[in-house]
């Protein structure tokens, strides 16, 4: 039976809306339908299916201010972070809707005849996004497992269900047939389960925490299920006595305080070489305070709320009141607000060290050289991020091909480019998302020997 669920802004903390949860049964029949919509996708020339993608990524562009504000009241997005998420929705659709035309085999030289390898379709892909960055996250996943050919069942997460849906009917308008590229609103248990567990669905896309990760990899062992993971992250940023130090303290705010912290590759460490650390500490709080976090709508917020009070109260959980070094503002009243928060992290086993808060919170320590940083920063279960600070280029490279993590930035935190490589090492992930090769992981390779020889 549909359930009806109230959506609210986390940011007023007022309904927004509703949205009608799907249970087993009707997942059961998109799923279905997913299935017989495959054989007529797959017949969609490959220069037609890269025009449906091209029109359905200008339709997003159309729409990328009504996506932003969307984003905003649901998710608790600031509006310029709203609007770059929708922007790479449509980037990530023109990137691989160059794809369907390139997906080329290869013709190996065998004896006897001729070999040639074909990259087929893997069939139906169930795409499960978690609420930290609904459009961004869904768009990773379904823009490549469409170009390859597949159909596409989209599971957003229970808070942010919103864009998933209008990014739905916008595929719809462009043209791509019923059946091909459908979204599901439900629970994880629910809807999401099934996709684990349902024989017709041949590769599930989690990206979520790390618990659910695991169980959903071990259900897809049970039909030996293709499944991609991304999960959560620990990741330092790494500030060398060597390194412009205004710089890298002016940046080291956002680069765990977007999005309220709440981001996989949130350098939610800062390891600093005790050399400097006064002098960075001193850079740092002006850089802290002055982040802005009000009011997501306002073009000037450059933070806004958490997603809801239960997170707000898990991040809390984590901050011991005598391990706070300092912390910025935050607005109070409605809302599920909390401050950018500096903890002192000498205590490397402390929760606050080890686990992924998800929240604004960082932790600042020590390091005495390379092989000490690479130490603390290798520590624990996680390797998805990371930045490296330093002038040094031989130090620089020694440090990022020593890390134990899959996305790291150089003099810089960015994390996620749509044309490279993206995925964790260690409990961060398996597989990897974006970049040249993506359509491949959508993909089954298949071999094809022709003989020649005389009958
Ligand atoms: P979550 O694991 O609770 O939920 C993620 C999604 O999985 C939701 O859509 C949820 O409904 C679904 N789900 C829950 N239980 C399920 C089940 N048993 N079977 C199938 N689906 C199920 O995570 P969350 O709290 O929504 O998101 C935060 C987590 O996501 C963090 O740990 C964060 O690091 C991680 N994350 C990772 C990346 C990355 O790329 N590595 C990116 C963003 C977020």
């Amino acid at each position: 039976m549909t359930n009806t669920v109230e959506l609210l802004n986390p940011a007023t903390e007022k309904a927004i809306g509703t949205v009608s949860f799907l249970d087993v049964e009707e997942t059961d029949r998109c799923i279905a339908r997913a299935a017989t919509s495959l054989d007529k996708w797959r017949k969609v020339s490959p220069a037609d299916r890269a025009r449906l993608l091209r029109r359905f990524a200008d339709l997003v562009d159309r729409d990328l201010e009504p996506l932003a504000q969307l984003e905003v009241i649901n998710a608790g997005h600031t509006i310029g972070n709203a609007r770059w998420e929708a922007g790479n929705v449509r980037d990530v659709l023109h990137y691989y809707c160059a794809g369907p035309e390139r997906h080329s085999g290869r013709q190996i030289p065998v004896a006897g005849g001729v070999d040639v390898t074909f990259y087929e379709p893997i069939g139906v892909v169930g795409i499960i996004v978690p609420w930290n960055f609904p459009m961004p996250i869904a768009a990773w996943g379904f823009a490549p497992a469409l170009a390859a050919g597949n159909t596409v069942l989209l599971k957003p997460a229970e808070h942010t269900p919103l864009t998933a849906l209008r990014l739905g009917e916008l595929a719809l308008e462009a043209g791509i047939p019923e059946g091909v590229f459908q979204v599901l609103p439900g629970t994880g248990s629910e809807v999401g389960w099934r996709f684990v567990t349902h024989e017709k669905v041949r590769k599930v896309c989690f990206t979520g925490s790390s618990d659910v990760g695991r169980r959903v990899m071990a259900g897809c062992a049970e039909q030996v299920k293709r499944v991609t993971l991304e999960l959560g992250g620990k990741s330092s940023n790494i500030i060398f006595a060597d390194a412009d130090l205004e710089r890298a303290a002016a940046s080291a705010p956002y680069a765990v305080f977007d999005n309220a912290g709440q981001d996989c590759c949130a350098r939610s460490r800062l390891l600093v070489q005790a050399s400097v650390y006064e002098r960075f500490m001193g850079l740092f709080e002006p850089a802290v305070s002055a982040v802005k976090v009000m009011d997501p709508s306002n073009a000037d917020s450059e933070m806004g709320p958490l997603i809801s009070s239960q997170q707000r109260d898990r991040v809390a959980n984590y901050v011991d009141a005598s391990d706070i070094a300092f912390q910025g503002s935050a607005p109070a009243g409605a809302g599920y607000w909390y401050a950018p928060t500096v903890l002192r992290g000498d205590d490397h086993r402390a929760p606050s060290f080890t686990e992924e808060i998800f929240g604004p919170v960082v932790s600042v320590t020590t390091f005495v050289d390379e092989a000490d940083a690479l130490a603390i920063a290798n520590s624990g279960r996680y390797g998805l991020s990371g930045s490296v600070w330093t002038r040094d280029i031989g130090r620089a490279l020694r440090v990022a091909r020593g890390l134990e993590a899959g996305a790291l930035s150089i003099n810089s935190n960015s994390s996620v480019r749509y044309h490279t490589p993206f995925g964790g090492f260690k409990q961060s992930g398996l597989g990897r998302e974006l970049g040249p090769d993506a359509l491949r992981s959508f993909s089954e390779e298949k071999n094809v020997f022709i003989s020649t020889e005389e009958s």
